[in-house]
C-alpha cells in the first residue's frame, strides 16, 4: 500500500472506530429496550389473560355445580342457599342464578330479585354461551356487569375486574376479548380494531404498530384472549435509559480501538523516518540460515536474512518493513548494507570453507537498480571470493518484465555471480518469461514443502515444480524442510539443496562458523 492510502486509511479506521461502537452501543440499547418493553406489555397481557381465565373458571364452575342435580328446582330455598355460599367463596362472581327465557328468575341475592328483565343476549356463541354485556342491575347504580347464560343458569361478573392489572403508567390500554368473534369484553384505555386481527389464533406474541408497542395473549383453555399496549414514547424511554449505559461503555471502547489504530497507523507512516535512523544508528545486523546437501547433509552455503533490532529490543521482521522499504526507494540503502555486513563476516567464512556460498536477497527494485552489479562485484573483489562464492536470490516477480531486468541481469552474469528464483511457484511469472534467463537455482517456497504428507489441494504440485526446474536446467533449493519424511520425499524427488529447521535455524556468523565444520549426523 502507498504511504498516501495508508494515511487515508488509517483515517478511515479512526472514523470507524469511533463510529462502529457507539452506533453499536445504540443498536444494543433498542434492543435491550425494545426487549423491556415487549416483556412488559406481555406481562400486563399475562396478568389479564390469568384473571379472565379464573372469571371463566368461576362462571363454568357455577354452571356445572347449579345443574349437578336435576331433582332440585333451581329456584328453591335449597338452590338459592347453595348459590349464596357458592358465590361468596368465588372472588369474581357477583351472583349466579336461574334463567327462563331473558329472565332472571331466582339468584343468589334472593327470591326478590327474581323476575329482573335483563333483555335478549348481545351474542350467543358458538358453544351456547349467551352473552350480555353492560348490564345494569337495580341495585347497583351505575355500575354495568356482564352475564353469562348457558343451559338455564346465569353468571352476573365485573369483567373490569379482569383488565384492572397494575401498570406502570396511566397511557396503557388492556383488553379482554373472545377470539373467535372478536368480541371485547372488557377494556382499559383505547383499543385499535386491528389489533384483534393481529392477535387472533397466534398464542402469545407482540408486535409494534406505529406509535404503539402491542402484546396480545390468547388462552388454551376457553376462547378468550388480552391484549396489552402503550405509546411507543416508554420504549424511547427505555432505550435512553439503556443507551445512559451502553453509551459510555461504547465510547471507551472507541477510545480504546481509535488510540490502537493511531498507534498502528503511526507506525506505517512514520516507519520510513525510523527505518532511515534505524540505517544511522546501525540497528540492522545479519542471521544465516544453513543450506545442505541432501545427498549427505553438508552446509553447503547459506542464506543472508536481514534482523532489525531496535534500541528497546524489539526485533523487527523483514516482512514488517522491506515492503515499505521498497516503496520509499530505502531499498537501496538496505541492500548497501546489507552487502557492506556480509562483507565483513565473507572473510572469515570463506577461510574456513573456500566453497561455502552465500545467498544474498535482492528486491525487485534492486534488479532495476543500475548500482546494485557495481556493489556485488566489489563485495567479490574485496572478500577475494569466487564469483560462485556469491548468490542473489530474486523473486519471480523481478523477471515478469524481461526488458527491465535484463541489463542488470546480464551484469551480474557476467561478473560471475548465480542468480536463485526465489518463493517459487507464489508469484505470477510466466514460465515463458523465465526461460528468457539464464538462472541458476530455483527456490522452492516453504508453502508447498508443507503440504507434503498432507491432502492439501497443493499438495501435487512439487513434482510439476521439480519438472520445471530439470526442463530450465536450474539446482533446485528446497525452503522451510522442517522433518525427516519431507527430506525423503524431496530427496525421492532428485531435489538437490535445502534449508529450513530441520538443519538449523537462522543463527549468527560466530554459530554458523563454529557449525559449519562440523560433520552432520
Ligand atoms: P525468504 O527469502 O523466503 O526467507 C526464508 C524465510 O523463511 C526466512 O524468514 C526464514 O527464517 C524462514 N524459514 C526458513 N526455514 C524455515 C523453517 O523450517 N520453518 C519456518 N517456519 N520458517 C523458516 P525471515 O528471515 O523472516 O525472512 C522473511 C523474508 O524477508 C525473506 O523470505 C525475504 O523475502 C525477506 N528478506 C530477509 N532478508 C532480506 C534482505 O536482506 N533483503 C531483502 N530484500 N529481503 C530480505
Ligand atoms: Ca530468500
Ligand atoms: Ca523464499
Amino acid at each position: 500500500m502507498k504511504r498516501g492510502s495508508i494515511t487515508v486509511a488509517s483515517y478511515l479506521a479512526i472514523a470507524l472506530a469511533i463510529v462502529a461502537p457507539i452506533t453499536l452501543a445504540i443498536l444494543v440499547a433498542y434492543e435491550r429496550g425494545l426487549e423491556s418493553a415487549f416483556d412488559r406489555a406481555a406481562r400486563y397481557a399475562q396478568d389479564a389473560l390469568t384473571r379472565s381465565e379464573t372469571i371463566a373458571d368461576q362462571t363454568f364452575g357455577a354452571f356445572a355445580e347449579l345443574g349437578a342435580d336435576k331433582q332440585i328446582a333451581p329456584c328453591s330455598e335449597a338452590n338459592i342457599q347453595k348459590m349464596r355460599t357458592f358465590v361468596l367463596a368465588r372472588r369474581y362472581l357477583k351472583t349466579v342464578g336461574s334463567m327462563a327465557g331473558n329472565w332472571l328468575v331466582c339468584s343468589s341475592l334472593g327470591e326478590d330479585m327474581g323476575g329482573l328483565y335483563l333483555g335478549p343476549p348481545d351474542i350467543v356463541l358458538p358453544t351456547g354461551l349467551q352473552v350480555r354485556k353492560d348490564v345494569r342491575l337495580p341495585f347497583a347504580g351505575e355500575e354495568t356487569f356482564q352475564v353469562f347464560a348457558r343451559g338455564g343458569f346465569v353468571a352476573i361478573v365485573d369483567l373490569e375486574q379482569a383488565v384492572d392489572v397494575t401498570v406502570a403508567s396511566g397511557d396503557v390500554s388492556i383488553v379482554a376479548f373472545v377470539p373467535s368473534v372478536g368480541l371485547p369484553m372488557a377494556a382499559v384505555g383505547s383499543i385499535r380494531p386491528e389489533w384483534f386481527e393481529r392477535s387472533r389464533d397466534q398464542g402469545n406474541g407482540f408486535f409494534i404498530d406505529s406509535d404503539h408497542v402491542v402484546a396480545f395473549s390468547s388462552s388454551d383453555r376457553f376462547d378468550l384472549g388480552t391484549i396489552a399496549a402503550f405509546p411507543t414514547v416508554h420504549l424511547r424511554d427505555e432505550v435512553i435509559a439503556t443507551a445512559w449505559l451502553a453509551i459510555p461503555l461504547g465510547f471507551f471502547g472507541a477510545s480504546l480501538l481509535a488510540y490502537a489504530v493511531f498507534q498502528l497507523a503511526k507506525t506505517q507512516v512514520s516507519l520510513p523516518s525510523v527505518i532511515k535512523a534505524a540505517l544511522r544508528n546501525k540497528e540492522f545486523h545479519l542471521e544465516y540460515q544453513p543450506i545442505v546437501d541432501l545427498s549427505d547433509r553438508k552446509w553447503v552455503g547459506a542464506e543472508v536474512l536481514l534482523r532489525w533490532q531496535r534500541a528497546d529490543g524489539e526485533i523487527m521482521r523483514p516482512e514488517t518493513f522491506i515492503s515499505v522499504a521498497e516503496e520509499t526507494g530505502l531499498i537501496r540503502r538496505i541492500t548497501a548494507r546489507v552487502i557492506e555486513l556480509v562483507e565483513k563476516d565473507a572473510g572469515t567464512l570463506f577461510a574456513a570453507n573456500p566453497e561455502f556460498r552465500l545467498s544474498i536477497n535482492l528486491s525487485a527494485s534492486d534488479l532495476q537498480d543500475e548500482c546494485t552489479p557495481g556493489l556485488l562485484s566489489r563485495l567479490v573483489k574485496s572478500t577475494k571470493a569466487g564469483p560462485s562464492n556469491f548468490v542473489v536470490e530474486a523473486t519471480e516477480r523481478s523477471f515478469a518484465d524481461p526488458d527491465i531486468a535484463s541489463k542488470v541481469y546480464r551484469e551480474l552474469r557476467e561478473a560471475g555471480i548465480r542468480i536463485a528464483i526465489d518463493d517459487f511457484g507464489t508469484g505470477y511469472s510466466s514460465l515463458s518469461s523465465l526461460e528468457k534467463f539464464d538462472l541458476d537455482f530455483l527456490k522452492i517456497d516453504k508453502t508447498f514443502i508443507d503440504t507434503i504428507g498432507t491432502d492439501a489441494a497443493t499438495g501435487h504440485v512439487i513434482p510439476h515444480i521439480v519438472e520445471i526446474a530439470k526442463s530450465l536446467n536450474l539446482i533446485m533449493i528446497a525452503e522451510g524442510v522442517e522433518t525427516e519424511p519431507q527430506l525423503e520425499f524431496l530427496r525421492g524427488l532428485g531435489v538437490q539443496y535445502a534449508q529450513g529447521w530441520l538443519f538449523g535455524k537462522p543463527m549468527g556468523v560466530d554459530e554458523l562458523q563454529r557449525r559449519m565444520g562440523v560433520a552432520p549426523s
